[in-house]
């Protein structure tokens, strides 16, 4: 069976304790490899070998660490049918989607911040008669990025890139349910000849390896996707220690959909927002809302194409739903549905767990699922259930829905459908999240700012925000003599 290892100092190197954690493919239910049991021994060597590259990868110019990201990106694009192919393995999703979406992101990320590193400048300000400032942008250090196990290598490349591209060097950790296609870059990077230690990656569980990585003295900043409670844990941890934090937590996001909108279009796209990725994207919306005059056309049209989706075997090119991420998140899917009852939701289609017949028999899939008839305040509507469950809610007014809306303590994403321009602006001032699309749903430019508001998170990636993330400016004023 695969042993996975950690890769530091340039090296892929067994767990300090030889202890390995199982880990299981989401489509069949079985163990398939075996992942370090990481702990603060090797979270140490990571952060001692990460503390000596700094010094050399730092002062490398932005092109030269611009050819190494570049390799390594290439790399990517490379075997991009062996790594859609793994992490579907490991997640469960369906590997057309890891080869449309999360592969080509991965292949982006290093390529964009390759890239946006040669483009950043520094301020100077002068003070006439007195003195000329200048402002340096120098990378923090060694830094930590731990990413969760929903878009595995997509969001894991998201944080080490920038990081990477700004000069810091960097202590890494997947999530343990979704490693390989981390353990994959590790061969990657040492195949793009990334020097020794700029780079490592520790695998394990997050109480153990994550929080060893957050509580060292020598990691100046955490960036961190995953659960809000988790990432309250991080904050909690780091903040006596003053590190930057840069923290991207759940959601619970609404659609606001309008009488006026182009039907079609936000019908297709509302079925993707709602079950991609089995409902396991952050920006996934979960709570919809539709203005009444359009409400029992939409609730037909939608059941009628939700109930169509093909669930499946991941590694099957028909496949629309794949399998959730592991046994626990299944049954926490399960209970959610099962409190949507009791809440006196109507479950309009779905509402159970999924049988996939053949080698999949015995996978945790769960069916697209559509409930109807609850309270906005409820705690349906209210509680991030991360897995293929929406609601549907009339409303009749614009004050309506924005109370609705904003009544959750997340505050992601938010996704708008109307004709009405001067609408859409209103709302889009209004409404309480990060991120609002307008008639479409996940078109992502790099260079804009990706966050959340309220539970959500703090601080912004993406563009120029991330590369401002991993370092920090100090303003040199030099006097002027006349
Ligand atoms: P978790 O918060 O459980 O885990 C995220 C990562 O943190 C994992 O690598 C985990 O390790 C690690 N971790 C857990 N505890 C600690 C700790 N005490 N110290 C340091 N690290 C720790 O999230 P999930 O993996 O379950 O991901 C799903 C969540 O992520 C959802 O809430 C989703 O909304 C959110 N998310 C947010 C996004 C955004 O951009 N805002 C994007 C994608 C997802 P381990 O593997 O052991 O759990």
């Amino acid at each position: 069976m695969l042993k996975i290892k950690n890769y530091i100092n340039g090296q892929l190197v067994k767990p300090a304790s030889d202890d390995y954690l199982d880990n299981y493919n989401p489509a069949t239910g079985e163990v398939y490899s075996l992942i370090p049991d990481s702990n603060e021994q090797d979270v140490q060597n990571a952060v001692e070998a990460a503390k000596s590259a700094f010094p050399v990868w730092s002062k490398m110019n932005a092109e030269q660490r611009h050819d190494i990201l570049m390799r390594v990106s290439a790399l990517i694009e490379r075997d991009l049918d062996l790594l859609a192919e793994a992490e579907s393995i490991d997640n469960g999703k369906s590997k057309s989607l890891a080869k449309q979406v999360d592969i080509p992101r991965a292949v982006s990320n290093f390529k964009f911040y390759a890239t946006a590193a040669m483009h950043t400048a520094t301020k100077a300000h002068e003070t006439v008669g007195e003195a000329i400032n200048y402002t340096l942008r120098q990378p923090l250090g060694v830094v930590g990025c731990i990413s969760p196990w929903n878009l595995p290598l997509y969001l894991f490349t998201w944080k080490i890139a920038p990081a990477l591209a700004a000069g810091c060097s960097v202590v890494a950790k997947p999530s343990e349910i979704t490693p390989t296609t981390a353990y994959l870059l590790s061969k990657l990077c040492i195949e793009a000849d990334l020097p020794a230690g700029v780079l490592n990656i520790v695998h394990g569980l997050g109480a153990k390896a994550g929080s060893a990585i957050v509580a060292h003295k020598d990691v100046k900043a955490i960036s961190f996707t995953g659960g809000t409670k988790t990432g309250a844990d991080i904050a909690r941890q780091a903040a006596p220690m003053f590190k930057k934090l840069s923290l991207e937590l759940g959601g619970k996001n609404p659609n606001l959909i309008f009488a006026d909108c182009n039907y079609e279009e936000m019908l297709k796209t509302t079925v993707l927002s709602s079950f991609s990725n089995q409902g396991q994207i952050c920006l996934c919306g979960s709570r919809i809302f539709v203005e009444r005059p359009l409400y029992e056309r939409f609730k037909t049209d939608f059941v009628e194409r939700v109930s169509a989706l093909k669930i499946g075997d991941p590694l099957a090119s028909e496949t629309n739903v794949g399998a959730v991420v592991s046994k626990p998140h299944l049954e926490k899917i399960l209970s959610y549905i099962d409190l949507a009852g009791k809440e006196g939701g109507k479950i309009l289609c779905g509402g159970k767990q999924a049988k996939v017949s053949g080698r999949c028999e015995n996978g945790w899939f769960v069916e697209p699922t559509v409930i109807e008839g609850l309270c906005f305040d409820c705690r349906t509507n209210q509680e991030e259930i991360f897995g293929p469950v929406v609601t549907i809610t009339p409303f009749d007014t614009e004050e309506e829905v924005l109370k609705y809306a904003n009544s959750v303590e997340y505050g992601l994403s938010a996704t708008i459908w109307t004709e009405n321009l001067s609408r859409a602006h209103r709302i889009a001032e209004k409404i309480e999240s990060g991120i609002v699309w307008v008639n479409c749903w996940l078109l992502r430019d790099l260079r804009t700012p990706f966050g959340g508001v309220k539970n959500s998170g703090i601080g912004r990636e993406g563009g120029f925000e991330a590369l401002r993330f991993f370092t920090e400016e100090k303003n040199v004023c030099i006097k002027i003599n006349y």
